[in-house]
């Protein structure tokens, strides 16, 4: 589904463009604007005919498209489904939004844009944003539970350590931990605290209470053990963020 040296797929037998790849990395190549829509570049050459004119049949039918993001090399995040909205023939480039309300909030317009806008920003976070925090999160730990070491991403969440709608919680891999779901949902429930020199915390309470083996395993035997922190030091957890958050867990 990807033409990994073009980054734009048009299959032959295809009326419309199939996936673009957007790596997203500055503001003169493809980018994401303020109002959460991908401004993504006139392919090379003839701006009518080539590359480019599939991508404009898109937006004349309205008809899906598989946007890749690329947040590391060799890593793509698909986001669907994603709509050609418009084209921006002075600067060169097609404007791509994720989502179907986003696609339908910028088509159809409405009586207060400002709201629309972030309305649209909002879902575009969710869509894009989030996928791509996932990846690098699970990546930067190995596709392992950074409590347990469960080594099965199917079963790993990227878990934002400052939750996502604080103004501290940056979607950056720093603000994240990733925790199989059950340890997850433990961290969010205070069951589970993190203290800032990375030591796992288990409510008092949760301590004394007897049940099967995946509270006595599980939950109780991560009391006192030590985080598995990503290779990469540059991606370990934030110590601001996990004390803001540990303060939170011993209230
Ligand atoms: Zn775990």
């Amino acid at each position: 589904m990807i033409d990994y040296s073009r980054g734009i797929r048009n299959p032959a037998d295809f009326d419309e463009t199939l996936s673009v790849v957007s790596a997203n990395n500055g503001p003169y190549s493809d980018h994401i604007g303020d109002d959460g829509i991908l401004r993504y570049s006139f392919r090379e050459g003839d701006p009518v005919g080539g590359d480019n004119r599939k991508l404009r049949a898109a937006l004349i039918s309205k008809k899906p498209l598989i946007l890749f993001q690329k947040p590391l090399p060799n890593v793509y995040v698909p986001v669907v489904p994603s709509f050609v909205v418009d084209e921006d023939v002075e600067h060169r480039f097609f404007l791509i939004a994720s989502g179907e309300e986003s696609w339908r909030s910028f088509t159809s317009g409405t009586a207060d844009p400002e709201i629309d806008k972030r309305y649209v920003a909002q879902i575009v976070q969710r869509r894009v944003h989030q996928p791509v925090f996932r990846a690098r999160v699970i990546l930067a730990y190995s596709r392992t539970c950074a409590v347990c070491r469960l080594n099965h991403p199917e079963l790993l969440d990227a878990a934002h350590i400052i939750a996502d709608r604080d103004s501290g919680g940056i979607a950056h891999v720093t603000n994240g931990l990733a925790l199989c779901k059950i340890h997850h949902a433990a961290f969010d429930n205070r069951i589970l605290g993190i203290s800032p020199d990375y030591i796992v915390h288990i409510d008092g309470g949760v301590l004394k209470e007897i049940d099967g083996p995946m509270l006595k395993h599980g939950i109780q035997e991560m009391e006192g053990i030590s985080l598995t922190l990503p290779p990469k030091p540059a991606d370990w957890p934030s110590r601001e963020a996990l004390a803001a958050r540990f303060d939170q867990f011993t209230a």
